[in-house]
């Protein structure tokens, strides 16, 4: 039973587990890289077998190189699949598995007997996967490195197997590499920094996308939701609650005697005094509820997930919050007071429906005296 539950497990397990991850989308990019650079390891094995079946390179080397990728995939595929690489400087590990490329490459090199130069153009693949990261600097160090390590190979075999070597023929191929791979840095560099330019500028559109976003559904004098955004949000809430998932309130807020400000102080300190409304309500509100201006000094707050008793409990807060702001540049008496009209959601009528009873409400209040709180 148990072994049986243990397999069932496995079994979830497995199936849940995927090749290249689904939920991060550059995790995904970096391991979908990391397969074209085995299939590149696997092309370059083939060679390898080519090789020994022409009979120009020995059994072992075969074995080895089996070996040596299939560690190198292992090791790579685990280090970017479980998410350690996300510690690196550079999650990509792009420059290390170009070095770890090089040094097979060296190894290729020194078993090759007299066949080095189809193995050469394999320095070219691995330079060209650093056109995803490497800048022109790295792109030198590198080639400074794959020289190093070729000539490394020249010099051990001229050392300790010179039958396997001619050295004109080793010094041309060197020659040939030490020409190409900078021309491949300066090109790899400038494409990788287009590739920089290219991503800065998609998140600077983003960006600017977001803004656009923000500034559609905002009001911008008084940095709450517009009309029409606020519209739409009590819409939704309409809809959910229509369903049976939720109930809501709505409150009409408009300032007591607004007019008087403007004619008194003049319109842009009214502007000031709107504004300074708006951020009290905003402050005051949970992160769950929605203010936006209805109208010139009215706004409509929808208080999601609350009845009748919560919203006024709500109400009467933002009502004493607003009547005790400061205002010392209009005066040591300068008061503004609101007046508020409630209403809670009844299933399935209309949304007209639901402003209309608040705003009846909001009359009513206004009619008995203003700075206060009525219901419907
Ligand atoms: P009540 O207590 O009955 O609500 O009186 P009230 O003076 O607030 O109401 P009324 O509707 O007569 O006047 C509203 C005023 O709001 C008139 C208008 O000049 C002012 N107002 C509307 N929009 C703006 C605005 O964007 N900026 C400024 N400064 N004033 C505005
Ligand atoms: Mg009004
Ligand atoms: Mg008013």
């Amino acid at each position: 039973m148990n072994s049986r539950l243990l397999n069932i497990s496995m079994m979830k397990l497995l199936s849940q587990y995927s090749l290249i991850p689904k939920d991060d989308k550059q995790q995904a990019v970096r391991i979908n890289r990391f397969l074209m650079s085995a299939i590149a390891y696997v092309i370059s094995f083939s060679l390898v077998c080519l090789s020994y079946w022409l009979g120009v390179m020995e059994s072992w080397v075969i074995v080895f190189c089996a070996i040596a990728a299939s560690t190198v995939f292992t090791v790579f595929y685990v280090w970017i699949r479980s998410g350690l690489n996300l510690k690196m400087a550079d999650p990509s590990l792009t420059i290390i598995q170009m070095v770890v490329a090089t040094i097979v490459v060296m190894f290729l090199m020194y078993t090759a007997n007299h066949i080095r130069g189809p193995f050469l153009i394999i320095y070219l693949i691995v330079f060209l996967f650093g056109i995803f990261r490497l800048n022109t600097r790295q792109f030198l160090s590198l080639t400074i490195f794959v020289l190093f390590t070729y000539g490394l190979v020249i010099y051990v075999l001229m050392e300790y197997q010179p039958q396997k070597i001619n050295l004109y023929e080793e010094m041309l191929q060197w020659m040939a590499l030490a020409s190409l791979l900078p021309f491949f840095a300066f090109l790899g560099g400038h494409i990788s920094s287009l590739r920089q330019k290219l991503r800065n500028s998609h998140t600077e559109l983003g960006e600017a996308m977001e803004k656009i976003k923000e500034m559609a559904i905002r009001d911008e004098l008084t940095g709450v939701y517009n009309r029409r955004h606020v519209m739409e949000l009590l819409d939704y809430e309409k809809n959910r609650s229509s369903r049976g998932d939720s109930i809501f309130c709505l409150a009409m807020l408009d300032i007591d005697h607004f007019k008087n400000v403007n004619d008194m102080y003049g319109h842009l300190t009214g502007d000031a005094v709107l504004w300074t409304v708006a951020t009290m309500i905003d402050k005051t509100m949970r992160n769950t509820e929605f203010c936006g201006r209805y109208g010139g000094e009215e706004f409509l707050i929808i208080l999601t997930q609350t009845d009748i008793k919560g919203a006024l409990i709500f109400a009467e807060r933002v009502r004493a919050n607003i009547e005790n702001i400061l205002f010392p540049d209009l005066g040591p008496d300068f008061k503004v007071t609101v007046t508020i009209g409630l209403s809670e959601y009844h299933i399935r009528e209309d949304v007209e429906k639901i402003i209309s009873r608040a705003d009846e409400a909001l009359y009513r209040a206004k009619k008995e005296g203003r700075n206060r709180i009525e219901s419907a």
